[in-house]
C-alpha cells in the first residue's frame, strides 16, 4: 500500500478549489490522463518558463513592449460612449513622471469602479505600448493594492495549456496543489546532493510552481534536474528489482549439441553475416548459463533477426524444452511462421501458430501438443498470455518489438515456465542510453551490418501538391511488374476518420489502376489481411494502399517503392521501418516522402535526415534530438509509460549515474529495509514505480 504520507498528493484534482466537473475534464487533456488527475500530475506539469515583472520603473522610464509593474494614481475613467459598447473603456492612470492609459475592451463599470477606484494608489503589471505617443497598457496582466502587491509573485510561471483552461486557472490550480504537497523524506545521497547543489524534493517542486528567478525554471536548473533524477533513480531501481526478481528465481542450464542448429544453416539460402554468427553465440553462451538469460537483440530492419530468434529456439529444442516467439500483430506473427516453418522442418523442429484465429478443434489440438510436449515452438500474438496455453516445458521466450509490449507482459510470458530466458527482438534501433532507460541493464547483442546485396534506397522529399507526378512514377514502377506500397498515415484521434482517408486514397488509386490495388488497414479481420497481404506478395495486386499496419516486420522482396503520405506526421523510427520494407530484393528501391506544405523547420529537418541516411541508430539519435524520446519509441502510439519530468536532451547525462545508484543501493540494501530503502520506497511510488515493490516483498 502506497505510504499514507504520499495521499494528498494523490488527491483527486477536483479537491481543489476553481476544479470542478467542467474542468476536470480540460484538466484530462492536458495532464493526458483518461481517469481523473490527481494532484501530482499537476505537480508534474512543469512550466516553460516566466513572465518577469520584477521591473519597476517610473512611467518615464517604461520601455514599451516589455513587461512592468508600475505604481499609478488613477485619475479618472472614460467608459465607453452609450451604444458604442465596443469602444474600449479607458481608465487614466499617472504617476509623477508620465501618464499612463489602461484600456479595457467590453469591461462592465462596476467591476473597473471597484477595480481602479479614482483616487487611490494601484500597483499595475502587464506590457506597456505606446499608442499615438500616449503609454497604454491593454488589459492588465494585474492590479493590486498595497496589501495585494505584497502577495503578488513578481516571476510567474507559465505551464502548457490546453483550449478552455486559462493561464491564471491553471497557476492558481498548481499552486493549490502546491500548497497541499507534503514535506518528504530524503531519499537521495546527501554527498550527492550537495555537490550537485540540488534542494530537497519539496523545494524543488516550490521552485519550479512559485519562481524567484526566471532561471528556477531552466530544464537543467537544480530543481528540475533533481526531480528528473528522481524519476530516473525510480525507474532504474524499478527495473534493477524486476531484474534481481528474475534473476533470483535461477535459470537452467540448456545445452544442445548443435545438431539442430546446424540442419537450419544448412538449410539457409544464405550464409549468416559475421555480427549474426556473434549474436547466436551470445545467445548459446547464456542459455548455456544456469542463470536467467535477459538479452535484448537489437538490430536495423531487414538485418536479420529472425532467424537468429530460430537458432536460440533450436538451441533450446536441442536440449529438450520449448520455446515461444511473440509478436505484436498477426500479419507479423504469420510472417515468422512463413519463414521459420521450413527451416524448422528442415531441423525436425515441430512449429505452430496461436493466434486469435486458431479456434475451436484446430485450437485444442495446438493447446494439447504444446503441454504434450508434441510441439517445439509456438509463435502468437499476445494470445500466449492466455491462461489455457500451457507449455510441458517453456525454455525460451523470444519477444519481438518489445516497446510494445509492457514489463508486465514479458513477466507474464515468463510466468509459463520455470525460469524462462528471454530473448527481446527490436527493430527500432534504439539509442543505448534508451536501452538502459526502458530495459534496464539488459545484456545487448546488435546486429549492425545489413544483409548482403541490399542497395541503397533513394527516398525523395516531395510535397502532397505535386501527388499526380507520384502517381505516374507509381505507374510505371508498376507497369514494370515492381510491387508499391502506398502508406496513408494515423492522422485524427478516431481511426474511423483514418480509415476514410486510406479508403478515399484507395478508390482514387483504383480508378487510376484497377486491379492492381489493393487496400489493408487495421478493421480487416485477421483472414483478410492475411488475404490482401498474400496478393500482394504473390503479384496479383501490385499497389498496395495501407495503414500503419504494414509497419513492422512484412517481407515482400519484390516491392521496390514506398509512397508515405504525411510523412511530417509520422516518427523517424516509423519512417525508417516502413522505408526499409523495401530494397530488400534485387531492384532499385525508391522511398517517397509526400508532406503536405508548408513545413516547419524541425519537420524539414527531420525529413532531411531520411533523405541523408538510412543508418537506423543515426536516424534514432537525430529523432531523440529533435523530437524526444517518446516518439522515438513510438510510445505515443502504444502508451508506453516514458518520463513525466525527466526529459532526454536536459538530464541525459543523470541516466548513467542513476543506473549506477541504483545497483549501488540495491546492492547496499536489497530488501529497501534501510532509512534510506524506507524513503526510497516512497521514491518508487511518487513515481508509480510501486508494482516493484512487490517484487520486494515476494522476495
Ligand atoms: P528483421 O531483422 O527486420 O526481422 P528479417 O529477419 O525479417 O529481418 O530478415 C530480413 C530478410 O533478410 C529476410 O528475407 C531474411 O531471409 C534475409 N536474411 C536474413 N539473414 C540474411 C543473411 N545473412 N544474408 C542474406 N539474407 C538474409
Ligand atoms: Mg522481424
Amino acid at each position: 500500500m502506497r505510504p499514507s504520507l504520499l495521499n494528498p498528493l494523490f488527491a483527486p484534482i477536483t479537491g481543489l478549489a476553481g476544479v470542478g466537473p467542467q474542468l476536470e475534464r480540460l484538466y484530462r487533456r492536458l495532464l493526458g490522463r483518461d481517469v481523473v488527475p490527481r494532484l501530482i500530475d499537476l505537480l508534474f506539469h512543469l512550466p516553460t518558463g516566466t513572465v518577469d515583472r520584477r521591473a519597476r520603473p517610473k512611467l518615464r522610464d517604461v520601455v514599451p513592449g516589455t513587461v512592468v509593474t508600475v505604481e499609478v494614481t488613477i485619475d479618472r475613467h472614460r467608459p465607453s460612449p452609450p451604444g458604442r459598447s465596443r469602444a474600449p473603456y479607458l481608465v487614466y492612470a499617472s504617476d509623477d513622471t508620465n501618464d499612463l492609459i489602461l484600456t479595457y475592451f467590453s469591461a462592465q463599470k462596476s467591476y473597473l469602479d471597484r477595480l481602479l477606484p479614482v483616487g487611490a494608489t494601484r500597483y499595475v503589471s502587464g506590457t506597456a505600448q505606446l499608442y499615438d505617443g500616449t503609454l497604454q497598457m491593454v488589459h492588465p496582466d494585474r492590479v493590486v493594492d498595497e496589501v495585494g502587491l505584497k502577495a503578488l509573485p513578481l516571476v510567474e510561471p507559465i505551464y502548457p495549456l490546453t483550449e478552455g483552461l486559462g493561464p491564471n486557472q491553471v497557476r492558481k490550480a498548481a499552486d493549490a496543489a502546491l500548497a497541499k504537497a507534503p514535506d518528504l523524506p530524503e531519499w537521495q545521497d546527501a554527498a550527492w546532493l550537495s555537490a550537485h547543489r540540488w534542494p530537497g524534493v519539496a523545494a524543488a517542486l516550490r521552485g519550479l510552481h512559485r519562481p524567484a528567478e526566471p532561471d528556477d525554471v531552466r530544464p537543467d536548473g537544480p530543481a528540475w534536474s533533481r526531480l528528473a533524477f528522481d524519476e530516473m533513480l525510480a525507474g532504474q531501481l524499478a527495473l534493477a528489482l524486476v531484474r534481481a526478481h528474475a534473476r533470483r528465481q535461477g535459470g537452467q542450464r540448456n545445452v544442445g549439441d548443435g545438431s539442430r542448429r546446424s540442419r537450419i544453416v544448412d538449410a539457409l539460402p544464405y550464409s549468416l553475416t559475421p555480427s549474426q554468427v556473434g549474436a547466436i553465440g551470445e545467445i548459446v553462451e547464456d542459455l548455456g548459463k544456469p542463470q536467467r538469460m535477459l538479452r535484448l537483440l537489437q538490430g536495423d530492419v531487414g538485418s536479420g533477426k529472425t532467424v537468429v530468434a530460430l537458432l536460440a529456439a533450436a538451441a533450446v529444442i536441442e536440449a529438450g524444452r520449448q520455446a515461444a516467439v511473440m509478436a505484436p500483430t498477426e500479419i507479423l506473427a504469420r510472417q515468422h511462421l512463413k519463414t521459420m516453418a521450413p527451416l524448422a522442418e528442415a531441423a525436425g523442429i515441430r512449429i505452430a501458430i496461436l493466434t486469435g484465429r486458431e479456434r475451436g478443434r484446430e485450437r485444442t489440438d495446438i493447446l494439447e501438443r504444446l503441454a504434450g510436449g508434441d510441439l517445439d515452438i509456438l509463435i502468437g500474438t499476445h494470445a500466449l498470455f492466455q491462461e489455457e496455453v500451457m507449455f510441458k516445458d517453456l525454455a525460451l521466450a523470444v519477444v519481438d518489438e518489445q516497446h510494445r509490449f509492457g514489463v508486465h507482459q514479458r513477466l507474464a510470458l515468463a510466468q509459463k515456465g520455470a525460469a524462462v530466458d528471454i530473448l527481446v527482438l527490436t527493430a527500432t534501433p534504439i539509442p543505448r542510453t534508451l536501452v538502459l532507460t526502458f530495459f534496464g541493464d539488459m545484456d545487448i547483442s546488435e546486429l549492425r551490418e545489413k544483409p548482403a546485396g541490399r542497395l541503397p534506397i533513394d527516398t525523395r522529399i516531395v510535397p502532397l501538391g505535386r501527388v499526380q507526378e507520384v502517381v505516374a512514377a507509381v505507374g510505371r514502377a508498376i507497369e514494370g511488374g515492381e510491387r508499391v506500397y502506398w502508406v496513408c498515415p494515423l492522422v485524427e484521434e478516431s481511426e474511423a476518420v483514418d480509415l476514410a482517408a486510406a479508403e478515399q486514397r484507395f478508390a482514387f488509386l483504383k480508378e487510376r489502376f484497377g486491379a492492381f490495388v489493393g487496400l489493408v488497414h487495421g478493421r480487416l479481420k485477421g483472414a483478410e489481411k492475411d488475404a490482401a497481404m498474400a496478393r500482394f506478395a504473390a503479384g496479383e495486386t501490385r499497389l498496395l494502399v495501407a495503414t500503419t499496419v504494414i509497419e513492422v516486420g512484412v517481407d515482400v522482396p519484390e516491392a521496390t517503392v514506398m509512397v508515405i503520405e504525411h510523412a511530417e506526421r509520422f516518427g523517424l523510427a516509423q519512417l525508417h521501418q516502413l522505408r526499409g520494407r523495401t530494397g530488400r530484393g534485387h531492384g532499385r528501391s525508391t522511398c517517397l516522402l509526400l508532406y503536405k506544405a508548408p513545413l516547419g523547420p524541425t519537420a524539414k529537418a527531420r525529413l532531411e535526415i531520411m533523405r541523408e541516411t538510412e543508418d537506423g541508430f543515426r536516424i534514432a539519435e537525430e529523432d531523440l534530438r529533435l523530437r524526444g524520446e517518446g516518439d522515438v519509441l513510438g510510445t505515443r502510439q502504444s502508451g508506453m509509460p516514458g518520463f513525466r519530468v525527466a526529459r532526454p536532451e536536459f538530464h541525459g547525462a543523470l541516466l548513467e549515474p542513476a543506473r549506477k545508484d541504483a545497483a549501488l543501493i540495491l546492492a547496499r540494501d536489497p530488501g529497501l529495509t534501510s532509512p534510506r530503502g524506507e524513503a526510497l520506497r516512497q521514491l518508487l511510488y511518487l513515481f508509480e514505480r510501486d508494482e516493484a515493490i512487490r517484487l520486494l516483498r515476494a522476495g
